[in-house]
């Protein structure tokens, strides 16, 4: 069975760099054929995988090295082999007892997470399911550590640019929606901090209780990164929470430039990145790094008499007291191995190349005379609109680029007006294919411009 599930993902792999970005024909008749409820009697393998195999490609594929719509990641291989045996053995990682040599190893991870993020050595991370789950449990720390149990008048700050999960998450942690303070942005799109520091003034003044910053380290429309440093400053001297959702940005951390951009992230008191985006791993692995694990764990631990007794504080870390979840994957084989595979100089060359081609996208783009390319990335995210269109017409330019099915864009409304975003951050997009995008959307604008 194994032979033939890996042949099965090879050719699929293979089949990425021609197939379609985008495939929705003959769906209906697949739809059918494919709700279908489980069999008294089982049916053959090979009849199974076919159906998976047709099922496959439908849709937006985003393991195709022309998608570069939304925040991509790819899927490794590698990380799916990980996966695959940590499924297959089956060890129960929640906490540290069962399994302490699993543990060790996915804490062995997240030490190395903390180093690159300049973090001490009290500080915790744990992988969650993704960059929204992060979040939340960032909030609910946050609240916890500065707040208390008696929290509805506490107030937290987001910039206009805040990826939704945050308003999402705030909800969930228990604060009403007032709670949630919009603060201005600059002409970079980034969090003004001085307009930050006259928030919280004025709710201090009015008896709120200020307790939370969150800035962003990538946001989702253009790739802003809020100045961190600033941000930290004034965090700090008004005895605020800093978290950074950098499930987007965060994993350029390891990159040279990206350290540079990202200065003041390392003074956070937690940092959210996800490596189903940033490291290329499949979907399903977000990460929470807390500078101070004994807020994590005063947030989210609790016991129960039927549970194996719980590590003391300097042994291996029991999962289940630094998040939400008991019972989980084992999530740490599918960065362990990946990361001891390839080494971590091949991520460092993979985002480095991604920061590279961003470069190329803005400067070929912002040549065009029928372009208005406004902001230069800060990542590896370019942002682009018909000059003088309509909302209309980047609609019309969009659906004329991802008709080729070659590249596949999204689009996000900024400032009321209504962009492309081409956000390069697939392992298989690699220079030759980041070309062809290029030439299709200058293709594509050409035409719409007649
Ligand atoms: C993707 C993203 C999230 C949400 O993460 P999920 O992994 O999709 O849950 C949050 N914030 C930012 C900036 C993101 O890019």
């Amino acid at each position: 069975m194994g032979a033939d599930v890996v042949e099965l993902v090879s050719r699929f792999i293979d089949q990425r760099y021609q197939a379609p970005s985008v495939d929705y024909t003959d769906l209906e008749p697949l739809l059918d054929s494919l709700a279908i409820s489980p069999a008294e009697d089982g049916i053959p393998l090979h009849q199974l995988l076919d159906l998976i195999e047709r099922a496959a490609g439908k849709g937006f594929d985003t393991a195709n090295p022309g998608f570069a719509a939304y925040i991509p990641g790819g899927g490794l291989y590698s990380a799916a082999l990980g996966d695959f045996i940590a499924c297959s053995m089956n060890r129960y990682t929640a906490i540290a007892a069962p399994a302490p040599a699993f543990v060790q190893m996915e804490a062995s991870v997240l030490r190395w997470l903390c180093g690159v993020f300049g973090l001490p050595a009290t500080s915790q991370g744990v992988l969650t399911p993704g960059g929204s789950m992060a979040n939340l449990s960032a909030i609910v720390t946050a609240r916890t550590a500065k707040l208390g149990e008696r929290f509805l008048h506490g107030t937290m700050y987001v910039s206009d640019e805040v990826h939704h999960s945050i308003t999402k998450s705030a909800r969930f942690a228990g604060l009403p929606a007032e709670a949630v303070r919009v603060v201005s942005t600059d002409a970079l799109l980034r969090m003004d901090p001085a307009a930050l520091r006259a928030a919280i003034e004025e709710d201090r003044g009015r008896g709120t209780r200020p307790f939370l910053v969150v800035a962003s380290a990538g946001t989702i429309g253009t790739g802003a990164v809020d100045p961190l440093d600033l941000i930290a400053d004034v965090a700090s001297e008004t005895d605020l929470w800093l978290h950074v959702d950098g499930a987007y940005g965060a994993c350029f951390q390891l990159t040279h430039r990206g350290r540079d951009v990202l200065t003041g992230i390392e003074r956070a008191d937690s940092i959210t990145l996800d490596p189903h985006k940033g490291l290329f791993l499949p979907y399903g692995t977000g990460c929470l790094l807390a500078r101070d694990a004994r807020a994590l764990r005063d947030a989210h631990e609790a016991h129960a008499d039927y549970l194996p007794p719980a590590s003391d504080d300097d042994g291996l870390p029991d999962f289940s007291s630094f998040s939400p979840e008991l019972t989980r994957d084992f999530r740490g084989l599918r960065l362990w191995l990946p990361l001891h595979l390839h080494g971590v100089a091949a991520f460092v060359r993979a985002l480095d190349e991604k920061l590279d081609l961003a470069k190329l996208v803005h400067e070929r783009l912002a040549a065009l005379p029928t372009l208005d390319v406004p902001w230069s990335p800060q990542l590896s995210l370019v942002t682009f609109r018909p000059r003088n269109g309509t909302n209309a017409d980047t609609e019309d330019l969009l659906r004329r680029i991802n008709a080729s099915a070659r590249v596949w864009l999204s689009s996000a409304p900024i400032r009321g007006q209504l962009y492309i975003r081409m956000c390069i951050l697939s392992h298989r997009s690699t220079r030759e294919r980041v070309e062809e995008a290029v030439a299709i959307i200058a293709a594509a604008a050409a035409a719409t411009d007649r």
